[in-house]
C-alpha cells in the first residue's frame, strides 16, 4: 500500500552522514563501540533529533532507547521500528545506523505534515547488537523478549573486567523502565543486505521473509601420533586426513543443498604439530545454516552419518557436539505482505529475501509480528570500513518502512 506522505531522502542521507562522525576512522568507516563514549554522544544526538520532531524519549534498564509519537488511540500498542548505533571496531556507516536514522526519517516526515496515526509509533535504539565489547550480541532486543535474563546479561564483563551495568551507568543510560513485558503492535527494521544477492539482481528492496536456523559443532578427531618415516600408510590414524576429508564432506552438504544452505568449517586444530610426527588430535568446527529447519536436520543427519564413515574408515574416535542450535525464524505473513505491497505500490523492484546475518528482528519476532526490509549495499560488503550503500536505495527502503508502518499503525485494532 501506498501513502500519500514521501520521506525526504537528502534529510536521510545528512542524518546518517552527521552520526558517521561519531567514531569516524580514517578509512571512511566508524568505531563507536557500545556504551562507549562515542555511543552516549550517539546517542544523546538520536534523542535531541527525536524530541526537535515531537517524539518523547524513555530507557529502560537495559540502556534501550524508545522514541515515542503519540497516536489517537492510546490505548493501542505501538507500531515499531528501530535497529542499533554500535558498530564493530572496524564498521561501517550504515549497519545498524540505516534502521534507526530511517526510524527517525518516518518521526520527521510524520511530524512536518502533522499526520496522526491510530497507534502510536515508536523508534527503538537496541544496547549492543553487534556483540563485539560484550558478548553475547543482541542483548538490548534479546532481554527486551525474554531470551536472556537481566541479571546474567548486566553481570556480562568486557575485555577490561568492566560489567555492562557499570558500564550503562558510566554513561548514563542505566534507565529505569522494566525491559520488555508490554505490548508490541508490529516490529520492522530498515537494514542494509549485506550480502550480494540485491546488488546482483539490480533490486532496490528486499522483503525479508524470516531469519535462518544455525547449528553450529565442535568435533574432535582423535587416531594416533607416529613416526611419519616408519609408518606405513596402511596402518596410520592421521587425525588430519579425517579432518580434510571431514572439511569436504561439510561443503559437500552446503553444495547440495543449495542455494539456502551455508556450511563452514572456520577453525582447525591439529596436534601435535611436528612436520614429522603424523597427527594425532584435531579439534574442528563446524556450522550449518538453513532457513528451512527440516533441510538443517537433514544437513545434520547427513553430516554425523559421513563423518562417522570417514572416521571408521581411517580408525579414529569421534566426537561430535552441537553447542548451539538457533531455531529458523520466519517472520509475520501480515507484516511481510505489508512490505511487499509497499514496494510494489512504490514501483520498486524488489524480491523476497532470507536474512542471513543475526538482527535485533530475529528476537523481536519472538514477541511481536515482525518483518525487515533490505536495500542493496555495495559488493555486499558488511562488518567493514567500506561499506556502502546509495542515498537512493536508502530513502526507498525508508519510504517503505513509512509505508508500512503507517498500514499497520491505521490498521483496525
Ligand atoms: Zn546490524
Amino acid at each position: 500500500m501506498k501513502t500519500n506522505l514521501t520521506v525526504n531522502s537528502a534529510r536521510l542521507w545528512d542524518s546518517l552522514m552527521e552520526l558517521a562522525k561519531i567514531g569516524a576512522t580514517a578509512k571512511g568507516g566508524v568505531c563507536r563501540l557500545t556504551l562507549s563514549d562515542l555511543d552516549k554522544k550517539a546517542r544523546d544526538l538520536f534523542s535531541g533529533w527525536c524530541k526537535a520532531a515531537g517524539a518523547t524519549i524513555t530507557v529502560d534498564r537495559m540502556g534501550n532507547v524508545f522514541a515515542r509519537r503519540a497516536g489517537r488511540d492510546a490505548a493501542r500498542p505501538p507500531v515499531m521500528t528501530g535497529s542499533h548505533i554500535d558498530t564493530q571496531p572496524t564498521g561501517g556507516k550504515f549497519d545498524g545506523a540505516y534502521g534507526v536514522m530511517a526510524g527517525l526519517e518516518v518521526l520527521r516526515t510524520l511530524h512536518e505534515t502533522g499526520i496522526e496515526t491510530e497507534a502510536p509509533i515508536e523508534v527503538a535504539v537496541w544496547t549492543n547488537e553487534e556483540g563485539a565489547r560484550f558478548a553475547p550480541a543482541m542483548m538490548g532486543s534479546g532481554v527486551f523478549a525474554g531470551i536472556f535474563k537481566e541479571d546474567e546479561i548486566k553481570a556480562k564483563t568486557d575485555r577490561e573486567g568492566v560489567s555492562l551495568a557499570d558500564a550503562l551507568e558510566s554513561i548514563g543510560y542505566a534507565g529505569e523502565l522494566p525491559v520488555g513485558g508490554r505490548q508490541v503492535g508490529a516490529f520492522f527494521e530498515c537494514h542494509i543486505e549485506q550480502g550480494p544477492i540485491l546488488e546482483a539482481e539490480g533490486k532496490t528492496i528486499g522483503v525479508v521473509t524470516g531469519g535462518q536456523a544455525q547449528r553450529w559443532y565442535e568435533v574432535n578427531l582423535t587416531g594416533q601420533e607416529s613416526h611419519a618415516g616408519t609408518t606405513p600408510m596402511e596402518r596410520r590414524h592421521d587425525a588430519l586426513l579425517g579432518a580434510a576429508r571431514v572439511i569436504d564432506m561439510v561443503n559437500h552438504i552446503g553444495v547440495t543443498h543449495m542455494p539456502a544452505a551455508r556450511a563452514t568449517c572456520g577453525v582447525i586444530e591439529s596436534l601435535p604439530q611436528s612436520r614429522n610426527t603424523v597427527p594425532g588430535r584435531v579439534f574442528l568446527t563446524v556450522e550449518f545454516r538453513h532457513p528451512d529447519e527440516m533441510e538443517l536436520k537433514d544437513m545434520d543427519a547427513t553430516f554425523r552419518a559421513q563423518a562417522a564413515r570417514i572416521a571408521g574408515e581411517i580408525g579414529l574416535a569421534l566426537d561430535i557436539k552441537e553447542i548451539w542450535h538457533f531455531p529458523a525464524t520466519p517472520f509475520h505473513a501480515d507484516c511481510i505482505a505489508a512490505v511487499r505491497a509497499a514496494a510494489q505500490a512504490r514501483g520498486y523492484a524488489h524480491r523476497d529475501i532470507i536474512s542471513g546475518a543475526g538482527h535485533d528482528a530475529l528476537y523481536m519476532a519472538r514477541v511481536a509480528p515482525t518483518a525487515m526490509i533490505f536495500v542493496p549495499c555495495a559488493d555486499g560488503i558488511s562488518h567493514n570500513e567500506i561499506e556502502s550503500a546509495t542515498a537512493d536505495d536508502l530513502a526507498a527502503g525508508c519510504q517503505v518502512l513509512l509505508d508500512a508502518m503507517i498500514r499497520r499503525a491505521n490498521a483496525p485494532g
